[in-house]
């Protein structure tokens, strides 16, 4: 059974095996293999697993819950590790992750901004975040409208600690493959068309989409970072989507 086999791959195995297709996916469109991040998706992952990973290789992790980040924080190895926050973040955790993470991916809302900003302050510190784009127009999911995404960069580009580095989408569901590439074209082109435009303290180096069943899908529309989790670690228990 699947869920077998993933267990008794070792982490290193499905590193080697992630960065093949990465590499392979690059070479088929032309991209050096290095212009994609492969990120380690840690939620319900015990620290001993996600520190296999960073023996693999892996220098960047991400983490949904301030709570769960914090339980296991002391014992991640950490050297040449970047660990990004990339769950829904509500503003009164922003204080209990502002040391410890490198990037909030997650960026959704100018009070989130507006909190970040004042806790940078605080620890005399600067934060690079991701806006986080709801492209799928989704009410269950928290993001960015794509119509409203150049008028928030633009807001939050004002907050002076924050350095907007990019986008992050999670796309929603999708019933086939042409809509699923629908999405990852439109967030490339959202991308592209604001980088061009240039805002002050805004760069548009990020493109952080691609997940277990897609990252091969998101690299061919120009995703720069994949986020994986099930394919690295195996499968979560029912109730961690
Ligand atoms: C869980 C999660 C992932 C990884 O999902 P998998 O399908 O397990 O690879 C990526 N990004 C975010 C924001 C997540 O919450």
């Amino acid at each position: 059974m699947m869920e077998n086999r993933l267990s008794e791959v070792s982490v290193a195995q499905a590193v080697t095996e992630i960065q093949e297709n990465i590499a392979q996916v690059c070479a088929a469109c032309g991209r050096p293999a290095d212009s994609v991040t492969l990120m380690a998706v840690t939620k319900t992952v015990p620290p001993e697993r996600v520190n296999e990973a960073v023996d693999a290789g892996i220098s960047f992790l991400g983490e949904n819950r301030a709570q769960e980040m914090l339980s296991k924080y002391d014992q991640y190895k950490k050297e040449n590790v970047q660990i990004h926050f990339i769950g829904h973040l509500q503003s009164n955790k922003v204080r209990q992750i502002i040391d410890k993470v490198t990037m909030i991916q997650s960026l959704d809302s100018l009070s989130l901004a507006g909190e970040i900003q004042r806790q940078c302050e605080k620890h005399n510190k600067e934060m690079d975040c991701l806006v986080e784009v709801n492209i799928g127009s989704e009410l269950t999911k928290s993001g960015v409208a794509p119509e409203q995404l150049e008028d928030f960069i633009r807001q939050a580009a004002v907050f002076s600690r924050l350095h907007i580095q990019g986008i992050m989408a999670i796309p929603p569901v999708c019933e086939s493959q042409l809509e699923l590439e629908r999405n990852f074209s439109r967030l490339h082109e959202l991308f592209i068309d604001i980088k061009a435009k240039n805002v002050d303290n805004v760069a548009m180096k990020i493109l952080s989409m691609g997940m277990s069943g897609d990252y091969m899908t998101a690299i061919k529309h120009g995703s720069t970072m994949v986020r994986l989790g099930t394919v690295l670690f195996g499968r979560r228990a029912y109730g961690n989507p």
